[in-house]
């Protein structure tokens, strides 16, 4: 059981060769489909990649491509194109909010097979709301049709800062009584007791950052330098560069709804100024609230939002100038070639709001090609990127070197 994500880097070579594991790696990330693309950017005889290639076919993790065969650079026969095989496994994925979780069955490859939204209360505490998750995901295969044994991890979403090296969220000020909780153990455990099924890997990871990765790796794959920020009943950033989360050193990156931007406004962190005080999608609530809108939360704001209510689309307004002044910040930092906006607030007031401060305050060098854009996967974003994580996890070259030796192959 781990809670470490992925390190894509990862490598299999031993004495310098490339293993199984890496000839997988060139084909999923589409840099050598072919036999000969696999011999020439690995070095390897044509019999040794024959050889690798077979543990992974036997594995049942690859398969001939179904689009037939290309023609081959060196001209000669036409070349059969390999391809990852994602029907042998599915994952499972769950983003929890403060007030509703999202659940899914995914393919290997991020496809979603079935899926169920609804109320989880993450202040019920980790035992109860990861006991029910355990439920929510028999259900989902059932109805999926996909057996338990077949479940190859999990990947979880929270709305807390985690610790890599654990999987545990460490002081977070939305989720009371998750603090350093066995998140892994706990949802394991759900898991085997609802489908009988053995235990499998649990990687969990801020949902900001798995967002991140989701929206980063389905829509911007190219994209060096990747920022999301998340509006909704706090204010989060998930950084994506070279290719990698960005976590710094203890999963405390990004962070950014508890700087102090001078308000005098009580912080759920218990500090007063904080970004998330004056900007989040419970802070436009309670503003509403006060002035006699009925508002208690973030998605409530989405809905007046989405209805054209004149009164939040002027506090989303100004949330996002008050957002895009930090921004105007990280952007400085990080010199993003995407700043995408997401969570309940995302739409156009806000994202004026935050176009107003940012082009104001940071320098032009950073934002002439920079794109701010909105989420593209909407509220499954942070699913697909919990998929994607667990994935990349299990079949980076040396996991997957291991896992080939365990079955047998
Ligand atoms: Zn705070």
């Amino acid at each position: 059981m781990t809670g470490r994500p992925g390190r894509t880097g990862t490598t299999s070579r031993s004495g310098g060769q490339a293993g199984a594991g890496d000839l997988l790696e060139l084909v999923r990330s589409g840099r050598a489909v072919t036999r000969g693309a696999l011999q020439r950017a690995t070095g390897l005889s044509r019999a040794t990649v024959g050889q690798r290639l077979d543990r992974l076919f036997r594995a049942g993790w690859l398969r001939e491509g179904a689009g037939g065969p290309v023609d081959s650079p060196l001209g000669g026969r036409p070349a059969i194109t390999l391809e990852f095989d994602d029907s042998h496994a599915v994952v499972l994925a769950a983003d929890l909010d403060t007030r509703h979780a999202r659940a899914a069955v995914l393919t290997l490859t991020g496809e979603v097979l079935a899926e169920r939204a609804g109320t989880l209360v993450v202040e019920d505490g980790p035992e109860a709301v990861l006991g029910e998750l355990g439920g929510w995901f028999a259900e989902l295969l059932t109805k999926a049709g996909q057996p338990a044994a077949e479940v190859c991890g999990m990947g979880l979403a929270v709305p807390g800062p985690v610790d890599s090296g654990t999987g545990r969220v460490v002081q977070p000020p939305i989720m009371p009584g998750w603090d350093g909780y066995d998140i892994t153990g706990r949802l394991s455990r759900a898991f085997t007791e609802r489908t009988g099924a053995p235990a499998v890997p649990v990687l969990v990871d801020n949902d900001a950052n798995l967002m991140a990765l989701g929206e980063q790796r389905t829509g911007h794959p190219d994209c060096p330098a990747f920022v999301l920020v998340k509006v909704s009943t706090g204010i989060g950033a998930g950084v994506v560069v070279d290719g990698s989360v960005y976590r710094g050193l203890d999963g405390g990156a990004g962070d950014i709804g508890h700087i102090r931007v001078g308000a005098d406004a009580l912080c759920r962190c218990g500090s007063y100024g904080c970004l998330a005080a004056v900007a989040s999608g419970g802070a436009v609530a309670r503003r509403l609230a006060e002035s006699g809108v009925p508002a208690a939360s973030g998605s409530d704001v989405r809905d007046l939002l989405a209805a054209g209510h004149p009164e939040a689309a002027a506090l989303a307004r100004e949330a996002g100038r008050r957002v895009g002044d930090v921004l105007a910040t990280v952007v400085t930092l990080l010199n993003p070639g995407v700043l995408m906006i997401a969570g309940d607030l995302a739409g156009t007031p806000f994202l004026t709001g935050v176009r107003e401060l940012l082009y104001q305050r940071a320098l032009p060098r950073s934002t002439a090609r920079l794109d701010v854009v909105t989420s593209r996967l909407g509220e499954r974003a942070a699913l697909i990127g919990a998929g994607a994580m667990v994935v990349e996890h299990l079949y980076a070259p040396a996991r997957a070197e291991e896992r080939l030796a365990a079955m047998g192959v």
